[in-house]
């Protein structure tokens, strides 16, 4: 198998840079980031440049580009050090519930919300956690009952990215309690924020991409629309879990990888001009060690990651593949960015340099969208057929 970047994927990797730079990271400050504050004027700048509406097609208001190209996109925005709660927010909205809307939603559905959702106009989430089913997705309690023309949610969600900023999020609910496997008895909705009985609950405090809110949402008996359901009825879990998981798996992970290019030319710097016993920092051993092992881990996450993205762009199976991406990439973000901590000594650690952030964004990597852990069930399961 062969990829590689033709000419307007390189261009628009390297506009994306330069608009982040430009515009992006000076947006950010401390004081957000203390706060837990969403940037506002970074998402409209993002929409503005066009980058919500990257993989729509033209027809719904998108520019149609392939995952691949979205990948390119987010690679960019981490090569700028965009900080990862903006980028966070922008993949719940585009990637987590605008391509669902997109690929399984009706003519209707897509008409209603893809035209906004490529504006910037709307914001976008998924519900699928809860209090009590993380990774065990499928045990979740949330359910929809029929009544009429209407569905009735009741149950509740957590750490929904966007919860408190979304106009609509995609949402999973129990409809047939007694399927087996459960998985085939859970159906997925549209369900706009202001529809009765939708309720946000706390905003939660974390450890890093602060910028991003997070928060509970609860469905206290809300109605919606009959056609408010998106895929098939008790089948809606399966094939939205199908579909993200490519997705999720590159164009969400693409600003890591990005984060990786980033690092290198952090600690470069910072090596070269931090001297001691007379010498640049970077003339010893132990650091160009370090930073040999950023640009390797770089190439090996660039490799990965736009193989998974090839593989979705031209339908095929890539579970696998995907989960060694994901476990890789995330991984190794978190180990570069404390190896330029490292190299900072002290400074890293204090928040005049903006590496102890990177260090505490990274995190989230190989927890969000399935854990570490999981992947590698599915990587060993993979290889031992069991
Ligand atoms: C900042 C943030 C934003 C998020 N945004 C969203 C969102 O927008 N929408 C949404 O639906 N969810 C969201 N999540 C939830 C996220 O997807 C879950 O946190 C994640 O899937 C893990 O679930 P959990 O936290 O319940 O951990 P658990 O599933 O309770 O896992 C706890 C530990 O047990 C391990 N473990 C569990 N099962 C196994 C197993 N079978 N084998 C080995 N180890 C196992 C895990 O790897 C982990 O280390 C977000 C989370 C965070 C932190």
């Amino acid at each position: 198998m062969e990829f590689s970047f033709d000419t307007t994927q390189q261009e628009l990797l390297n506009a994306v840079e330069q608009f982040g730079r430009d515009q992006l990271v000076p947006m950010w400050s401390q004081e957000a980031d203390d706060e837990n504050r969403f940037l506002t004027d970074a998402w409209q700048a993002m929409a503005e440049f066009g980058l919500m509406a990257l993989p729509f097609p033209e027809e719904y208001g998108g520019a149609g580009v392939s995952a691949l190209t979205v990948c390119a996109a987010g690679e960019g925005l981490g090569r700028a050090g965009v900080d990862a709660g903006t980028v966070l927010s922008y993949g719940a909205s585009t990637i987590l519930c605008g391509v669902p809307i997109w690929k399984m939603g009706t003519e209707e559905q897509r008409q209603r919300y893809l035209p906004k959702m490529c504006s910037g106009e709307w914001i976008g989430g998924f519900c699928l956690t809860e209090p009590g089913s993380g990774s065990d997705a499928a045990s979740m309690k949330t359910k929809a009952v029929r009544d009429g023309d209407e569905w009735v949610l009741s149950g509740s969600k957590t750490w929904i990215t966007n919860g408190n900023i979304g106009h609509h999020f995609i949402v999973t609910a129990v409809t047939d309690p007694e399927a087996k496997p459960r998985a085939t008895g859970i159906s997925t909705f549209i369900v706009d924020a202001d529809a009765p009985g939708f309720r946000v609950g706390r905003k939660l405090d974390k450890l890093g991409c602060r910028t991003s809110p997070t928060t509970e949402i609860f469905f206290d008996d809300c109605r919606i629309p009959a056609d408010a359901i998106l895929g098939p009825e008790n089948y809606g879990f399966v094939m939205v879990a199908k579909l993200i998981l490519g997705w999720e798996r590159t164009c969400l992970l693409a600003p890591a990888l990005g984060s990786l290019h980033r690092a290198t030319e952090t600690a470069c710097k910072y090596a070269l001009e931090r001297h001691q016993f007379g010498r640049p920092i970077a003339s010893f051993g132990a650091m160009e060690e370090k930073i040999a092992q950023m640009r390797l881990s770089y190439e090996v996450a660039w490799g990965l990651l736009y193989r998974v993205a090839d593989l979705l762009d031209r339908d095929e199976p890539c579970l696998v593949e995907a989960a060694v991406a994901k476990t890789y990439i995330s991984e190794a973000a978190v180990r570069v960015a404390e190896d330029v901590v490292q190299i900072h000594g002290g400074y890293g650690f204090s928040k005049e340099y903006l590496v102890e952030r990177g260090y505490r964004d990274a995190k989230l990597g190989t927890i969000g969208g399935g854990t570490s852990e999981i992947q590698r069930g599915i990587i060993a399961r993979a290889i031992g057929g069991f």
